[in-house]
């Protein structure tokens, strides 16, 4: 199984799969690759593995990525390598990606394997909000991001699940309800206790 979040940027994808992930010790956070600067507080190989532009154009050319997009000016894709890690270690992956990339992820996984989910916050005025309230971006940032926000709620509809961050524990529990009701399908079981 492949866990997919995406969302719009401020619906609260990070605070979501934070509270999760300290949740359920079965999954674990898929590490991207970014050409994006490193921020205070981040390690090399732990939010993400930093790379120049340079390197992440010979990953693309050596067909290192599942998908890669360019977000904000900068360059994110999630490497194969990566996620086999993961499966070794019999861990779920949970991909944390914008929701373009998200999209690219739908097209190439069976339904089967992927558990995708749209995040929404609960209305424009909280998303606007949010944004605000990380106080991190300049208003331009924000202009944009909630630009942007109204083309990717456009593809809210070929993610097989919506949740709505607007309580987050309550949001949690319906991501758990999901999760809960995905490994009871029959098709990924296989073998029945009567088998
Ligand atoms: P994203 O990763 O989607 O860009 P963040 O996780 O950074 O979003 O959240 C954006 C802001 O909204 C942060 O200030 C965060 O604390 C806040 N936030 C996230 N979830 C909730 C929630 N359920 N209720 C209120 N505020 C929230
Ligand atoms: P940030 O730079 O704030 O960590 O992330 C910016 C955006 O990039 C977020 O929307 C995040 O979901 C997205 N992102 C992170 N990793 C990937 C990735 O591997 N692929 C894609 N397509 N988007 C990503």
């Amino acid at each position: 199984m492949i866990v997919l979040i995406t969302g719009p940027s401020g619906a609260g994808k990070s605070t979501f799969v934070g509270a999760l992930m300290a949740d359920d010790p079965r999954l674990a956070f898929s590490i991207s690759t970014t050409t994006r600067p490193m921020r205070e507080g981040e390690v090399n190989g732990r939010e993400y593995d930093f790379v120049d532009e340079e390197k992440f154009q010979q990953l693309i050319s050596e067909g290192a990525f599942v998908e890669w997009a360019r977000v904000h000016k900068n360059l994110y894709g999630t490497r194969h390598s990566r996620l086999a890690e993961m499966a070794a270690v019999g861990k779920i992956p949970l991909l944390d990606i914008d929701v373009q990339g998200g999209v690219d992820v739908i097209d190439i996984y069976d339904e089967t394997e992927l558990v995708s989910v749209f995040l929404f916050p609960p209305s424009w005025d909280e998303l606007e909000r949010r944004l605000r309230s990380r106080a991190t971006d300049a208003e331009e940032v924000i202009t944009t991001r909630l630009k942007n926000a109204r083309t990717e709620v456009g593809y809210a509809g070929r993610y097989k699940y919506w949740v709505v961050n607007d309580d987050l524990d309550q949001a949690v529990v319906r991501m758990k309800a999901i999760l809960l009701a995905e490994s009871c399908r029959s098709n990924v079981q296989g073998k029945s206790p009567l088998d």
